[in-house]
């Protein structure tokens, strides 16, 4: 009888601590599928948000890990884009690649370890809106200037930075901004790592002689919900640059872009996102050479060289094609940003949308903020010739 007790104490000391799934704050999607104790088996499917764009954007903490234990992560209904390796993270700030999951039609299933008993897993590297504040807080001890870049539509406040030259005279333009498409979180960490090499000695002549205007995220309000936003009802932020757009942050945009234009300080125009799963080098979307004139085609050609000689050199290398964004590509391609900028500012401005790969290995919150920094030393040498 005293064995048996003894036997009954030790069982139930021995017990799982429950697996359990938090989705309680900013940027957070997961719906649980199944949630196995035994087997330590959790199956989530990312939130649904009615007429919010795609369904591919997930990103929870789990707790009730047992530290060296494995747990079999399964994700479903992925409407587009199934991550080959899924984003984990210790600290919820710094975020690294698991091993590569098994990928079969529909679904990935991750085995994941961790030494503690909680950690925060993702589709890619959440960038909310906090973290935009903090790069936006280290830009401004290098001269960068915060603004309130307007209201979104769901009434958050849009945060952005702009850098006004201190020398005399004329300047140069630059425009960056990421996140029209909310689950695209790898474009706003290359932002970021533009923003970081921007604070950097190397980058000094670059503030001194450019007026630079950053938009970390566009899209904050489906960003915040962990929404996809991509291709939301009626239409999402990069089908948005019409005459008449219907969210805030296009028409802040269009209305700063025109008096940058206006004032024959604007050069370049960066509109960055993440692609398609299997595009596994970054590459550039352009506007048509059918709607360019002569000047607007060899401005975009001296661009595309530049940034080669650079972002070409970094792990994730960048296509030496460009793709065009024209009606083939998608029926509202008149209102997608870089169109709208091409057809809309001097002729040696240049627009371009940059895809960065996501679901290579050098695809990390690291990997893209280095890209990030060729990015720009790419502008520094392109803005370093005269128009
Ligand atoms: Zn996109």
């Amino acid at each position: 009888m005293k064995s048996v007790l003894l036997c009954f104490v030790f069982s139930v000391a021995t017990l799982h601590a429950e697996l359990a799934i938090d989705t309680n704050f900013p940027g957070g999607s997961a719906k649980v599928e199944m949630l196995d104790q035994t087997t330590r088996t959790v199956s989530i499917t990312p939130a649904p948000h009615k007429d919010l764009g795609w369904d591919c954007w997930w990103n929870f903490k789990l707790t009730g890990i047992e530290s060296g234990k494995p747990v079999t992560l399964v994700v479903t209904g992925m409407s587009f884009a199934i991550a080959d390796r899924a984003t984990i993270s210790l600290d919820g700030r710094t975020w690294r690649h698991s091993a590569p999951g098994k990928v079969e039609k529909g679904k990935v299933t991750y085995s994941l370890t961790f030494e503690q008993d909680h950690a925060w897993i993702a589709w890619g590297p959440p960038f909310q809106i906090t973290d935009a504040e903090a790069l936006i807080a280290k830009a401004v001890q290098h001269g960068g200037k915060a603004f309130e870049f307007c209201k979104s539509n769901g009434g958050r406040s849009v945060p952005a930075v702009r850098f006004d030259p201190t020398t005399p005279g004329k300047h140069r333009g630059l425009w960056v901004h990421a996140r029209q498409h909310a689950w695209e979180s790898g474009s706003s960490w290359v932002c970021s790592g533009f923003v970081n090499w921007l604070c950097s000695d190397d980058a000094k002549t670059l503030r001194e002689t450019t007026r630079i205007i950053i938009v970390p995220i566009m899209d904050v309000d489906n960003v915040e919900i962990g929404a996809g936003g991509k291709d939301q009802v009626p239409h999402d932020h990069n089908r948005d640059w019409m005459d008449k757009p219907l969210y805030a942050a296009v028409r802040t945009a269009q209305a700063m872009i025109t008096e940058m234009n206006a004032a024959n300080e604007f050069d370049l125009f960066i509109d960055l996102h993440n692609p398609a799963p299997r595009d596994l080098k970054p590459f550039f979307f352009v506007s048509p050479a059918s709607i360019m004139n002569a000047t607007q085609n060899a401005s975009l050609k001296r661009w595309v060289e530049t940034a080669q000689g650079f972002l070409g050199k970094h792990p994730l290398g960048l296509e030496t094609k460009t793709r065009e964004s024209g009606s083939s590509y998608h029926p509202l391609w008149k209102q997608i940003s870089k169109n709208w900028v091409t057809d809309h500012c001097q002729d040696h401005v240049v627009a371009v949308t940059l895809e960065t790969a996501w679901n290579t290995p050098n695809s990390t919150q690291s990997g893209y903020q280095t890209y990030g920094a060729e990015l720009g030393k790419a502008i520094t040498a392109y803005l370093s010739v005269k128009r």
